[in-house]
């Protein structure tokens, strides 16, 4: 089974991975503008930049980070923490910000969830309803995968074997030949115009099993607003690992 990843879908796909190796916080960023190889921080999306001008090498690129693991090992370690699941984070779903409630009651035999328009409400007997929160919002990305992806699929009239979703780190979502669609459960907390991308995207795959002209065709046909969701996905899914 070759899983078709929408992550692996420029050359310099290779080159991710071993940066992901030097360090998960850093991103590559190919720049037109740039003259010289350059490591910049971006505390806001609790990332490190490996700036590359158009031209260079990607060899000596991975080179120069290596170089300056020791710099980056420090600045990772110095960006702003994780967004826990707790009282009083502000989290966002399916595309708006939540604030979590947590109403702690130790007479409670279970913990019960409520979503609604501006906020998480937890009602829990547990210290620390992290975990619970979590389940909630993986089933919450199961439903809302699962429905965008039917409505997708029936679209182009091709059968979906089936959904899983899934705590993966570095792929969004993925389609088996056989038409099993996997999602990350993250993509609840997308904006959810990339939520929607990242399901046209792989709908689009159950046709065809690349990424040639014709399948970015179809998975922008697919997508509400395919240029917003492919664009903040490039630029900002990194930042979906914080949460939790
Ligand atoms: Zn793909």
């Amino acid at each position: 089974m070759i899983p078709f990843l929408h992550r692996s879908l420029s050359a310099l796909d290779p080159f991710r991975q071993d940066l992901e190796a030097i360090h998960p916080a850093l991103q590559l960023r190919v720049s037109a503008r740039a003259r010289r190889l350059a490591l910049r921080l971006d505390p806001k999306g609790g990332a490190i930049h490996l700036v590359v001008p158009k031209r260079a090498s990607m060899k000596r690129a991975l080179e120069f980070a290596r170089q300056y693991k020791d710099w980056i090992d420090r600045h990772a370690a110095a960006l702003p923490p994780a967004i826990r699941f707790e009282d009083g984070a502000t989290i966002p779903v399916l595309g708006q910000g939540r604030l979590i409630r947590v109403v702690f009651d130790p007479a409670l035999k279970r913990t019960a969830i409520t979503l609604n328009d501006d906020a998480l409400i937890v009602h829990t007997n547990k210290d620390d309803p992290g975990a619970r929160i979590t389940r909630f919002l993986k089933a919450l990305a199961r439903t809302e995968i699962a429905r965008l992806a039917r409505e997708k699929a029936a679209r182009i009239d091709r059968p979906i074997a089936e959904i899983q979703i899934r705590d993966t780190t570095s792929r969004w979502g993925s389609c088996s030949p056989d038409g099993t669609l996997s999602f990350s459960w993250r993509l609840v907390l997308a904006p959810y115009e990339s939520l929607d991308y990242v399901v046209a995207h792989e709908v689009a795959h159950l046709i065809h099993l690349n990424h040639k002209p014709r399948f970015w065709a179809l998975c922008e046909e697919l997508s509400t607003d395919f240029s917003t969701g492919h664009d903040w996905m490039k630029k900002n899914a990194h930042s979906l690992m914080r949460y939790g």
